[in-house]
């Protein structure tokens, strides 16, 4: 198969960006009034909303004595990509709930909520390729929103190959033509890493390149996740 042009003779993307720049992240929280903490993420063309809400397991048979139940629920609306989605769940789609709800288990005193179950529900209205991870950036800080007792805020990034260049942020493109998709994700504190996939071809150099690359762009996106909370708490002390 003929390679794809994903990067121009002066070392650029497709759309402009060098091969180690983010597109702009925006977070916002309190969106959704019936939530108990809920938040908004525009990461590129993605858009994806989150909603938080905390309760007592039901059936009790389903509780767990020792500690709360973390559900996340990745769901991509019907008009999110450009040939209409299928709605309901898939494979992709419950293999990244798995994914999410255990990443945000680990930051989460579920311990501190015996019997509880914590449902996340997360909307992808527009997809454009990093969902997964603009997803638990968001969802962290929606659970934070609600009041969650958490050890840290797990935060994520992406990078993969393209046309044999290790590039950070994955556009539509990119992840469609290009050689490698490595999503990842830590908590910050530790460092401790939560998620890491890899689907394509990268040497062991490439790998820890890209590593190298997301770690630095995740110091960002947690700054950027504690600004959106630390704006939320300040506008209401304001009122
Ligand atoms: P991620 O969104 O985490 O990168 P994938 O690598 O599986 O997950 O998907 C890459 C992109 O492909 C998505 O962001 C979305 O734009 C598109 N996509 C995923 N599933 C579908 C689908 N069922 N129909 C059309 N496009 C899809």
């Amino acid at each position: 198969m003929e390679e794809v042009k994903l990067i121009n003779d002066d070392g650029l993307r497709l759309d402009g960006r060098a091969f180690n720049e983010m597109r702009p992240i925006r977070i916002t929280t309190g969106v959704v009034d019936n939530a108990d903490g809920s938040a908004y993420i525009e990461w590129g063309a993605n858009k994806i909303v989150v909603a938080v809400y905390v309760r007592e397991a039901y059936p009790k048979h389903a509780q767990n004595i020792d500690k709360a139940i973390v559900k996340a629920r990745y769901n991509m609306a019907g008009f999110s990509v450009e040939e209409r989605k299928r709605p309901g769940p898939d494979r992709r789609t419950m293999e990244i709930s798995k994914l999410i709800s255990e990443a945000l288990e680990s930051a989460i005193m579920v311990e501190r909520l015996p019997r509880a179950e914590i449902d996340v529900y997360i909307e992808v209205l527009e997809a454009d390729a990093g969902t997964r991870i603009a997803s638990l950036t968001a969802a962290s800080v929606a659970v934070a929103d609600a009041g969650i007792p958490m050890k840290d805020l797990p935060v994520g990034c992406t990078a993969g190959k393209a046309n044999g260049k290790v590039v950070l942020d994955l556009s539509k493109d990119e992840d469609n033509y290009g050689d490698a998709d490595i999503p990842m994700a830590i908590l910050p504190k530790s460092g401790k890493i939560i998620l890491l996939q890899l689907d394509g071809d990268v040497s062991e150099q490439e790998l820890e390149e890209a590593m190298e690359m997301m770690l630095g762009a995740m110091k960002n996106i947690s700054r950027i996740q504690r600004e959106a909370l630390m704006n939320r708490y300040m506008i209401e002390d304001g009122e």
